[in-house]
């Protein structure tokens, strides 16, 4: 399950409140995107669910658990950085096994979800080699296969695509698409582009200054933007 709930929250940073209150409601195996120009508060609120952050006030409840009663670790969430943060001197079968070897999964359980997950993400030929031996594209593939081999409940994506080139980012908003199609997990992804937001997203969470300014589906924002920022942020006509 990976339904999370956010209620009045607000997050200050000393006197400045970068997130006024707040509410939304994400569903179990939605695929929402949070988007918005830099410095709106996207990565903050994804820090917030993951527990890297502790709110300000308000309340994060996931499976109507309450967030803060809960360690990070523990939430069932799997977050996946711009900068892939995989470990150099380690292989690839390693890195996507680092986090069950944490865990103290034995050996051959490792083995079969590393396998499972480099099947999916087409790494299987790649599993020997080190970071520094793989694309772009490839090593974005590592960094969400560590997170696929976690089985979490909801998988956070902080614009995970802004370090590729434009090619690799269609092929990899495709492949994310598809990863959510098979896991029908909940996936929370934040980016600043608009065209990954209207093509990957279930629903939509359009921010400015730490305040949503509409949730919709991809058509509905572009049908109906409710304000002119929304409209010139989708580039809708309105
Ligand atoms: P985005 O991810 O949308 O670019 P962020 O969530 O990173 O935006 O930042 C939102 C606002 O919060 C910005 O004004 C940023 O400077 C501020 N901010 C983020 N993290 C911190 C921090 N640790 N300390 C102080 N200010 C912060
Ligand atoms: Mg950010």
């Amino acid at each position: 399950m990976g339904r999370i709930t956010l209620n009045q929250i607000t997050k200050s940073f000393g006197d400045v409140q970068v997130i006024p209150p707040l509410d939304l409601q994400i569903e179990d195996g939605e695929f929402v995107v949070f988007v918005g120009p830099s410095g709106c508060g996207k990565s903050t609120l994804l820090r917030l669910i993951a527990g890297l952050e502790d709110v300000t006030s308000g309340a994060i409840k996931i499976d109507g658990r309450d967030a803060t009663e809960v360690p990070p670790a523990k939430r069932g969430l799997a977050m996946v950085f711009q900068s892939y943060a995989l470990y150099p001197h380690m292989s690839v079968r390693k890195n996507i096994a680092f986090p069950l070897r944490m865990a103290g999964l034995d050996k051959s359980a490792q083995a079969a979800k590393v396998e499972a997950a480099a099947k999916v993400l087409n790494l299987t030929d790649y599993l020997d080699r080190r970071p520094g031996q793989l694309s772009g594209g490839q090593r974005q593939r590592v960094a969400i296969g560590r997170a696929i081999v976690r089985e979490p409940d909801a998988f956070l994506f902080d614009e995970p695509l802004s370090n590729l080139d434009a090619a690799l980012r269609v092929n990899m908003r495709l492949e994310i698409s598809e990863l959510h199609q098979s896991l029908k997990t909940t996936m929370v992804y934040v980016t600043h582009d608009q065209v990954e937001a209207m093509t990957m997203a279930d629903k939509i969470v359009v921010l400015q200054a730490g305040v949503i300014e509409q949730v919709g589906s991809p058509l509905d924002l572009y049908h109906t933007p409710r304000n002119r920022f929304v409209a010139g942020f989708i580039g809708s006509p309105k």
